[in-house]
């Protein structure tokens, strides 16, 4: 216990601290010295990262890039060498271990380093080194083991940032606040650019690996983006703007576009791994992509991430000539309702439905990219909803909260983004029916920098049709801070009035909570 509780105040201070942890220091006498390759300015320009925490290990992340913003910043078609070091202090006088790992042409130069064999529950620091650069320190841990405990977790969800929409406060905040772990779920990039840029990045809609890699990089000069990758490890999915706007499987949102989409989307996914702290087993082989994956933070909780746009079935009944997302009135669409439409594909409803089963967590955290509530739109007698979330899959919808209540799992929540907005409500399985239980709750984050939601969709939520709907609000940007201990998960709506300025103030909207053992969110 003492170990577990010293592992979690370490966590603290050192994300206080985080400007101490991000500072350059000199390598030890113990580091390699490489002759080659002599870089001309610093090949560590996009940062480092970690992610996906085992008991043992966890990935570490750099890209080698000396001039990211540029198309044609060509390292050649070698691989790098580049050195590591792992150490108990940011100071790196307690080496735990340092060795060579390679920077891979093939793979934009990117490092994805799966450390292994590390002691459990224990926070530590890394940097990597190539020619004569060291990369900035970043600052991660491994999960304390299966059934030890972990006092608590404070969990950072994020989604929606849109560079040319808005700065990253919220990145800031999240470590100013105390963040043992990044949740990302969806719309890290955007595929394209926007008509009143508070800050500008390439032009034009991402098709190409080359302008998706470019995409990525630029994203990933942002400071606070970055001090936050260095700051604790992540954990992320997709949703659309990865590839291309309410892209769903193999449809591309455009018919016009159709035609290479497949080659597109291999393009989207791979420059998406190479930039991303991801494990080898999400090396994306073409068009596909292992995106979906648990990981547990000792007997406290399982986190389990899916994969909403890559298996979906198309959206139904969209207004033509679109595809893609639209408002659709459920008398207008007979396939509404077909058994047969899936947003997670039948395997990995099989995989979650195991992993729910078989969970010994205390908290079981499902995080996906789209919103779960299921909200008639319209405010007279016809029923109208938003195709591209789970209310467009209601078969879908039924079908995970029936897994999630047969699983017997303890304190299921369902974590999403998506639509800019906050969004806080209890789940049942037949949402519109009171008599029936709440199987579950969602949590949704509002974006980090995109504009806000179209103000009559808020307003839907804001009816007071449903009391299941307990917050929605379109008018903050932010992120969701989680505390989870054994006893009771919190989570703190951390909001900026704007995030178009250089400057913002971030405030707690409101706070809710769930206790171990109850179903439902109470207003904390
Ligand atoms: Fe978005
Ligand atoms: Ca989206």
């Amino acid at each position: 216990m003492t170990d577990r509780r010293g592992f979690l105040c370490a966590a603290l201070l050192a994300t206080a601290g985080a400007g101490t942890a991000l500072a350059r220091a000199p390598l030890g006498a113990a580091a390699p010295r490489q002759q080659r390759p002599r870089f001309t300015s610093d090949p560590f320009a996009l940062g480092v990262a970690s992610g996906y925490p085992l008991a043992d290990g966890v990935v570490l992340w750099t890209r080698l890039a000396p001039n990211p913003t540029l198309i044609d910043d060509d390292l050649g078609t070698d691989d790098i060498e580049v050195g590591f070091e792992i150490a108990d202090d940011p100071g790196f006088t307690r080496l735990l271990r340092g060795g060579r790992t390679r920077a891979e042409a093939r793979h934009a130069h990117s490092v994805h380093l799966e450390l292994r064999g590390l002691p459990s529950g224990r926070e530590f620091f890394y940097r990597f080194r190539a020619g004569d650069f060291t990369s900035a320190v970043g600052r991660s841990w491994t999960a304390p083991a299966r059934g030890m405990t972990a006092e608590r977790l404070r969990i950072a969800l994020a989604s929606c940032q849109h560079y040319e929409q808005g700065y990253y406060h919220a990145y800031r905040d999240m470590l100013a606040r105390g963040t043992d772990l990044i949740v990302h779920v969806g719309d890290y990039i955007y595929e394209g650019n926007t008509e009143r840029p508070v800050r500008q990045h390439d032009r034009g809609e991402c098709r190409t690996l080359a302008a998706y890699r470019l995409r990525h990089a630029w994203y990933r000069t942002d400071p606070m983006l970055q001090a936050a990758h260095a700051a604790c490890p992540w954990m992320l999915t997709h949703d659309d703007h990865e590839v291309d706007n309410d892209y769903a499987a193999d449809q591309a949102e455009d018919p016009a576009d159709q035609d290479g989409f497949r080659a597109r989307r291999a393009a989207a996914y791979r420059a998406y791994w190479e930039h991303m702290p991801l494990p080898r087993s999400a090396l994306p082989r073409g068009a596909d992509m292992q995106l979906y994956m648990s990981r547990s933070v000792g007997s406290l909780l399982a986190l389990h991430m899916l994969d909403e746009r890559q298996y979906r079935s198309p959206q139904a009944c969209s207004t033509p000539p679109r595809r893609g997302g639209s408002r659709v009135y459920l008398d207008t669409c007979p396939q509404w309702h077909d058994e047969s439409r899936t947003l997670l594909g039948e395997r990995q409803e099989r995989w979650l439905d195991r992993g729910l089963r078989g969970s010994t967590a205390r908290w079981n955290l499902i995080a996906q990219g789209v919103v779960m509530t299921q909200l008639d739109e319209d405010p007279g007698p016809r029923e109208r909803y938003w195709n591209d979330a789970w209310a467009g899959y209601p078969a879908a919808r039924r079908r995970l909260l029936e897994s999630i209540s047969r699983s017997g799992c303890a304190n299921p929540l369902v974590l999403g983004g998506d639509i800019h907005a906050f969004i806080v409500a209890d789940q049942r399985v037949r949402p519109t029916d009171m008599a029936s239980p709440i199987v579950t709750s969602e949590l949704v984050t509002t974006s980090v920098s995109s504009g806000p939601p179209p103000q009559r969709v808020i307003e839907a939520y804001n009816r007071g049709d449903s009391p299941d709907v307990l917050l929605a609000d379109g008018a903050h940007r932010g992120y969701l801070h989680l505390t989870v201990t054994q006893q009771r998960l919190e989570a703190g709506l951390v909001g900026f009035d704007s995030v178009r300025e250089l400057q913002a103030e971030s405030r707690v909207l409101a706070r809710f909570a769930i206790e171990d053992g109850r179903r439902g969110l109470q207003r904390a």
